[in-house]
């Protein structure tokens, strides 16, 4: 949608000029605008996108969010530029990249010179409010910039208990107080994180033994401090080898989050409608990450790797006007907050890296990204076999990624000890990211040319952002095993 028309139907939706419908009597209803004077915003953590039944999971653990994919757009590809909590969620919020916003590590906080969607909102007179459960999180990390006095955080060390039900209940008192005000809504649900322990009935929902051991029982048992950090990297890396059956177990837990956590989203659309909200609100749903469940021999874990289970993360956007469809072109996490500004126009952010898909939501067709991404080193490090045995402490020994707009990926690892090397994998053709194509002469020029392309980010590479950790709180993660190689 051109911002022109945006600013224009923002200006009629304030003044209460609903029904609106822009592009002249007797449009079509790909003309017709969508209309909303609210937004929300939800992100689930450690959410892959191959584990919702409308990205063709097997298990049926999505029935509410694939509703909303049906009525609403669904991108079929969509990627986060680093596969950790803090760091994507920065990238969410901002529509900046890593190398801009610098938040580069768990424990990092976004500086208050970014300016967030929260505070775009809230400069343009919406309320806005936040509700987050956030795991292993250390404190509010910058992200309550724009939220003022309704940014509500609860954090796993303190709150072990708040699961989704709970973050749904407490956003949908917020939105009753609202009344007819229009607003921005932020949600994060933390379910899907390890440790996977869903409440019944999902935890037997997908496996009819849910009372046997697990990956997390066994990473705990007998386990604390040093000891616990190693037997959860060797399990991590694939060194110790778990029985097939505790696998099974496992993903039937991780897949029993998902289905409580759908749950909780239904029941959050659900009240919105009912309070009379649901007519005038866009939703975008999405995750911070994935997470490989033995995929390349990496096991329940985020943020080391560049692969599809950990980049790839579900893309839904549901509201009144929006044009049901698939959208194939490749998007990313950072072209949220882009898009909602200029849905709601709202001041543009000229630090904004990613770009409006706005125009899908009536029809119009969008240009495919091409994505970068970049790792960060999941602790403990020392069974990584790729990290060679040393403490990856250079942000150069990340891996980096250049994802094509094709779905061909190139990644490069800087680190092993017998040199960097590349990988080269066709998504669309190889899903799995099996098949390594770098040494193939018909990939010569791409693989030469992109790698060229990685070497100078890599080379123009802006640091991490300053520490403000303070020794208490670094103590507190580095027992939790989060601060391992530093
Ligand atoms: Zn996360």
């Amino acid at each position: 949608m051109p911002s022109s028309r945006a600013r224009l139907a923002a200006v009629l939706v304030a003044a209460g000029a609903l029904p609106l419908l822009l592009g002249g009597a007797g449009c079509g209803r790909q003309e017709r605008a969508p209309r909303f004077s609210a937004a929300v915003l939800i992100t689930v953590d450690t959410l892959r996108a191959d584990h919702l039944g409308c990205y063709r999971s097997a298990r049926d653990t999505s029935p509410n969010l694939d509703r909303l994919a049906a009525g609403g757009l669904r991108f079929a590809r969509c990627l986060t530029p680093l596969p950790r909590t803090t760091q994507s969620l920065a990238c969410i919020l901002t529509g900046m990249t890593p190398a801009r916003h610098r938040v580069r590590s768990l424990h990092h906080v976004l500086a208050q010179e970014h300016v967030t969607l929260a505070e775009r909102f809230r400069a343009a007179g919406y309320a806005t409010a936040a509700f987050a459960s956030l795991p292993y999180f250390p404190g509010p990390q910058g992200f309550d910039q724009g939220f003022g006095d309704d940014f509500e955080l609860w954090l796993d060390a303190a709150e072990r208990d708040v699961r989704a039900d709970t973050v749904t209940a407490a956003a949908l008192a917020w939105v009753e107080a609202q009344g007819d005000a229009p607003f921005f809504l932020w949600l994060h649900f933390r379910d899907p994180h390890r440790p996977y322990a869903p409440p019944e009935p999902f935890r037997s929902r997908f496996d009819p033994q849910p009372d046997g051991p697990t990956s997390d029982s066994l990473i705990g048992a007998g386990a604390t401090g040093r000891d616990a950090r190693d037997r959860t990297g060797r399990v991590q890396y694939g060194v110790e080898k778990l029985p097939a059956r505790v696998i099974e177990r496992t993903i039937a837990f991780y897949d029993g989050e998902i289905a409580f956590t759908d749950q909780a989203i239904g029941a959050f659309v659900e009240g919105l409608r009912a309070l009379g909200r649901g007519d005038d609100a866009v939703l975008v749903v999405t995750a911070d990450h994935g997470e490989s469940l033995g995929e390349h021999d990496y096991w329940f874990s985020h943020g080391d790797f560049l692969y599809d289970d950990c980049l790839r993360v579900p893309l839904i956007a549901s509201g009144p006007g929006v044009l049901p469809q698939v959208v194939e072109e490749q998007v990313g996490v950072i072209d949220i907050a882009p898009t909602l500004v200029d849905l709601f126009a709202l001041e543009p952010g000229a630090e904004m890296d990613g770009a409006s898909f706005a125009a899908a939501l009536t029809g119009s067709a969008i240009q495919g990204r091409t994505l970068f991404a970049e790792s960060d080193r999941t602790l403990p490090w020392e069974h990584n076999p790729r990290f060679g045995g040393v403490a990856p402490r250079d942000p150069a020994h990340r891996l980096r990624g250049l994802c094509a707009s094709d779905r061909r990926k190139l990644i490069l690892d800087p680190f092993p000890a017998d040199g960097p090397c590349l990988e080269l994998y066709d998504v669309a053709r190889d899903p799995g990211e099996t098949a390594d194509l770098a040494r193939e002469a018909r990939h010569a020029a791409d693989v030469a040319r992109w790698s060229a392309v990685l070497a100078r980010i890599a080379a123009r590479d802006h640091g991490f952002a300053p520490d403000p950790i303070d020794p208490e709180m670094r103590k507190a993660l580095e027992e939790n095993g989060y601060l391992g190689g530093e």
